[in-house]
């Protein structure tokens, strides 16, 4: 059985735990054997899970549940999965899927692949994933063996499919621990958009933005395109923009469908956060960039001319 961990927010999934349900439902269609979720905290909305595959919902409620928790949650999918014969664990990897992954393996002494972006491979018992490593700039194929595996899946790796119907929800009865940290308080980021980890269009800039007074025709190109923004390490660390936007080898790793970036030189620590996107389109005034070496699409000339210009375009274009 193909087990997949889902999280929820009073029943309303992440589009990465939906995306993690449809790479569960694909890798139990390729074993041949049956797709369940686990999800913690009731809500009668969880049951639309089964659209996208799952044949039943296992929900564990629990006050020690309420706050993510990596000890507290990777015992509980632990003792659930071993409850139910899981061979194959998924998770998102998402900063809590990051948390979960490793933790799960030991305790299942399964093989782990985390940042999965690929199908497994059936091959015999074994499944063969494909990863990225160096930064992004090689892909790894890495064969997990042995009775139980666990797996991460990257955002964006395939689209949620709804190729199931409602399903049943079986309330399961597991002894939960006590979170031995306590979260005291969330201060949540501002902005209406998707966080960066799940969106598909991102408008990101740098320090060819000259200052923060500027990001003005930066938010208002993300406002007309529904995007995300973004922005390059020295912006964050320099206070222009929050560190939450930070892209890069050691901000957020994304993979949107569009990643625009304004006044960013492409430098190598930068692509390695961003090189997964499906669409670079660069603006940078400099033709010696590394950025357009990236680029699906590349601009050369001024962001400050350019930008307002394509927000006035996109604008008509979606008759606003
Ligand atoms: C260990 C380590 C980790 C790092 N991690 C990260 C990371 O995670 N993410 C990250 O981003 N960086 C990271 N860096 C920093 C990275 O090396 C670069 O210094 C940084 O990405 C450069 O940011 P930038 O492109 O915004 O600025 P710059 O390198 O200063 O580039 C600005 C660009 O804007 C262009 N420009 C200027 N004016 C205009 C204009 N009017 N119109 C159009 N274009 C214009 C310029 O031609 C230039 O290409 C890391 C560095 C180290 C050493």
């Amino acid at each position: 059985m193909v087990l997949v961990f889902v999280e929820h927010n009073n029943g309303n999934f992440k589009k990465t735990a939906l995306e993690a349900m449809t790479y569960g439902k694909k890798t139990a269609d390729a074993l041949g054997v049956e797709c369940k979720a686990l999800t913690f905290g009731n809500n009668p909305a969880i049951n639309s899970i089964g659209e996208y595959g799952a044949s039943e919902i296992l929900v564990v409620d629990s006050e020690h549940l309420s706050a993510f928790d990596s000890q507290v949650y990777s015992n509980t999918i632990a003792d659930i999965a071993k409850a139910n014969n899981a061979s194959v664990i998924v998770t998102t990897h998402n900063s809590s899927g990051m948390g979960i992954t490793g933790r799960l393996a030991i305790k299942l002494n399964a093989a782990c692949g985390s940042g999965v972006n690929s199908l497994p491979v059936v091959s015999g018992s074994d499944l063969i994933v494909e990863k990225k490593i160096f930064s992004g700039k090689a892909i790894s194929k890495v064969k997990l063996s042995g009775e139980v595996k666990v797996i991460s899946v990257t955002g964006n790796t395939l689209p949620p499919e709804q190729t199931g119907s409602a399903c049943p929800v079986t309330a399961t009865d597991v002894s939960v621990d006590a979170p031995k940290v306590k979260v005291i308080s969330h201060d949540k980021q501002s902005g209406g958009a998707l966080p960066l980890p799940e969106a598909e269009l991102v408008v990101s800039a740098g320090r060819g933005m000259k200052g923060p007074e500027n990001w003005g025709i930066i938010e208002e190109l993300a406002a007309a395109l529904g995007a995300t923004t973004a922005c390059s390490r020295p912006v964050a660390d320099t206070g222009w923009r929050p560190h939450h936007e930070h892209v890069g080898q050691t901000g957020v790793a994304i993979r949107p469908n569009l990643y625009i970036a304004a006044g960013i030189s492409g430098a190598i620590q930068h692509l390695a956060g961003v090189n997964s996107s499906k669409c670079i389109v660069v603006i940078n005034k400099d033709p010696e960039a590394p950025f357009f070496k990236a680029a699906d699409y590349g601009v050369c000339a001024d962001l400050f001319d350019v930008v307002p210009k394509l927000t006035a375009a996109i604008k008509k274009a979606k008759g606003n």
